[in-house]
């Protein structure tokens, strides 16, 4: 560096000296964390002690104001220190430090995204590959396929709101949130040269800095703007047109990497503009409870007045502060709502996890998305809390709380604590559009045991909804005992029973029998049936667990009732609190049925569990003759609802023929049944 005799060049040097001794300083102040680090790992103290943390805050701000420095700045650094110690210590408590991942984002290097990705390696210490990808749906595809290890997605913006996209991916894949990481946005508009901004004609700019730069854009009326990618993209293009009329909006860093000029640093509508981000996985992982957590969920609440309210009670009622509240509609379901839930706790806790086994009998459907060492309180200014958090609480008490352990209340059984009358009082009532199924309702679901032809399920579907049926059945994808049998329909016989469904304006259920089918399944049908030679398909079951659509679970051909509610277990446990139980027969040595319908199994059903029973006295009997009185004596047992086969012309049927019933006996099975009185509901 030379000297022009001004004297600036020596200063400088003293300067670079200063600089290089501050950062000597920052790396020694971090051994002395992870010193502390290894002496917590030994013991039961908290990684995080916001009382402590609050001291060196005000130590260091009292040291400022005594040597003329802004207090305000210096808090800003030493937040920003502590943020970095906290994620270290953390992550050496999870045995993090210097693994080597492949990290997913979304844009271009330099791009917020890359930025937020990278402030996340460091935080933890943690040595990656990045890859930009072009959208959020992309980072999630390759973190899906493993080529990624982790995709790290903005979820929210201070000023602009949630990412919609990126709750969409959380709910439809089989994604979690490991992590969180927050990154302060700072918009700058940059172009080759410095010119003045009224000789700018166009700009570059991703939507959401359009959006959060729409006051300074409207000084420049001049001024046409185009979106990009990202701040990144905007930012290479205008370093590759070399027009000077062109300038980007986007990061401070793609403004260096790419040399052009900041024409205006900080050009968003407010000052404060922070991103949260989340870091996702394809499992998720046990946090050291010594590590302050949040817990992020998907729920669905029961549609009716007070559900949600319900719901958060459970969560404040357990000490649980929720730091987001946000609702999203229900795919399918208009005017009905979804909500995506965080608050501060650790599924690794058991007071945690009491409040979301507690939770899960409150809500037709809960996905945990994970339970990650919290960044966002921490770092950054306190979200507002939503009604029944504590006021005043702060990191440092929430922590006590959570480090406490307690025993999770007693439940009658360990196996299907989920299904057990004891988790839950009141009976579960499954609700299908309009039609409630369970409680004090009785529902008759009815069709034919094959999806045939347009004409066959059409002409059914039109007879059964006359005679007052709420559900039409159709089998399309038929487990046969041989290979040689009618296979059924398929996707194709699925068209026809969705067409005959909507004309009919009948729900309609169907039978899954692979795990690949579960997803476009739930898109089609309303209720999907596990059949009886799937009970204990396992994987099957927690697939469907994943799913918000009610499933209709069939009695296995030789299960014992404990069997089959640890096999509704697995579809509650995976998250899907909408299981529907049909008794469809067991093998016993009596060969006069086709199988012996077990009626008896209602009334243990009912006092075992809170799910709704219902029973299929087709295939419980095999024959046409007996399948009306098995039907009235179900109804009479208590069970809340009948699946029946019903078939134009039975004697033609390509499956199940001699149980179909023909239209004047299912007509005459109608008319009979209420005349049976239902058993009450407990
Ligand atoms: C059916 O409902 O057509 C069927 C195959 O039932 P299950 O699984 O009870 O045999
Ligand atoms: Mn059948």
């Amino acid at each position: 560096m030379s000297d022009d005799g001004s004297g600036v060049g020596e200063l400088r040097r003293t300067l670079d000296g200063i600089d290089g001794e501050i950062v000597r300083l920052i790396a020694r102040r971090f051994d002395v964390v992870a010193e502390i680090g290894r002496a917590k790992e030994r013991g039961t103290r908290s990684i995080q002690d916001a009382e402590r943390e609050r001291a060196v805050l005000e130590a260091v701000e009292g040291v400022a104001r005594q040597l003329g420095v802004s207090a305000n700045l210096v808090r800003r650094v030493f937040q920003e220190i502590i943020s970095h110690s906290v994620a270290q210590q953390s992550a050496q408590l999870t045995g993090e430090v210097g693994a080597r991942v492949r990290l997913a984002h979304q844009g271009a290097e330099h791009s917020s995204g890359h930025l937020a990705a990278q402030k996340f390696l460091a935080g933890r210490a943690l040595d990656g590959h990045l890859s930009g990808h072009p959208s959020y749906r992309a980072a999630v595809a390759a973190l899906l396929a493993d080529e990624a290890d982790l995709a790290v997605l903005p979820i929210e913006n201070t000023s602009a709101g949630s990412m919609n996209e990126v709750y969409a991916l959380l709910r439809e894949h089989a994604v979690f949130i490991v992590g969180e990481e927050t990154w302060k946005v700072d918009h700058c508009l940059a172009a080759t040269a410095p010119v003045p901004l009224a000789s700018l004609s166009r700009v570059l700019a991703p939507p959401q800095a359009l959006e959060q730069c729409s006051q300074f854009l409207q000084t420049l009326p001049q001024v046409t703007t185009t979106t990009v990618m990202d701040g990144a993209d905007a930012m290479r293009t205008v370093a590759s047109a070399g027009d000077a009329g062109l300038a980007a909006i986007g990061p401070p860093e793609a403004v260096a990497a790419h040399r052009l000029e900041v024409l205006r640093h900080g050009i968003a509508d407010t000052d404060s503009n922070y991103t949260r981000f989340v870091v996702l996985s394809r499992s998720p992982v046990a946090v050291d409870p010594r590590v302050p957590c949040k817990t992020s969920l998907i729920l669905v609440t029961r549609h009716e007045e007070g559900a949600l309210l319900r719901c958060l009670e459970i969560l404040s009622g357990s000490g649980h502060s929720m730091t987001k509240l946000e609702s999203r509609p229900r795919p399918g379901k208009p005017w009905e709502y979804m909500f995506f839930l965080d608050f501060e706790g650790n599924v690794a806790e058991p007071r945690t996890a009491a409040a979301i086994d507690e939770l899960r009998s409150s809500a037709p459907y809960i996905k945990v998305l994970g339970s990650y060492p919290a960044k966002a309180l921490r770092e950054h200014p306190q979200p507002g809390r939503l009604p029944g958090a504590p006021a005043e609480e702060s990191a440092a008490d929430t922590l006590e709380a959570v480090v406490v352990t307690e025993t999770p209340p007693a439940r009658r059984s360990t196996t299907h604590r989920l299904v057990d009358r004891a988790a839950r009082s009141e009976d579960t009532v499954v609700q299908v559009g309009g039609l409630l199924i369970g409680g004090a309702g009785f529902a008759v679901m009815a069709g034919p045991c094959s999806v045939e032809t347009a004409e066959q399920i059409g002409s059914t579907a039109r007879f059964v909804r006359d005679q007052g049926v709420h559900v039409l059945r159709g089998g399309v994808f038929k487990p046969r005992t041989s290979p040689y049998a009618f296979q059924g329909l398929g996707w194709d016989g699925l068209e026809l029973l969705v067409a005959a469904g909507r004309e009919t304006g009948l729900p309609i259920v169907t039978e899954v029998m692979a795990v690949e089918q579960v997803q476009r399944l739930a898109q089609a049908a309303d209720i999907l049936q596990v059949g009886a030679r799937h009970m204990q398909n396992f994987d099957l079951l927690r697939e469907l667990g994943k799913v918000d659509r009610p499933v209709l679970l069939k009695r296995g051909l030789s299960s014992t009732i404990d069997e089959w509610l640890g096999a509704a277990e697995y579809v509650l446990a995976h998250g899907n609190q909408q299981v529907i139980l049909c008794e469809r027969g067991i093998r016993t040595f009596e060969s006069a049925t086709r199988n012996t319908l077990d009626l008896s199994a209602v009334v243990v059903l009912r006092e075992r569990t809170h799910l709704p029973v219902i029973v299929d006295p087709s295939h419980g009997t095999g024959y046409r003759p007996y399948v009306a009185p098995m039907a009235w004596a179900a109804r009479a047992a208590g069970a809340h609802g009948l699946l029946i086969e019903v078939h134009p012309e039975p004697q033609r049927a390509l499956s199940d023929a001699d149980q179909s019933l023909t239209f004047a006996e299912f007509g005459a099975l109608m008319r009979h049944l209420g005349t049976v009185p239902a058993v009450p509901s407990t």
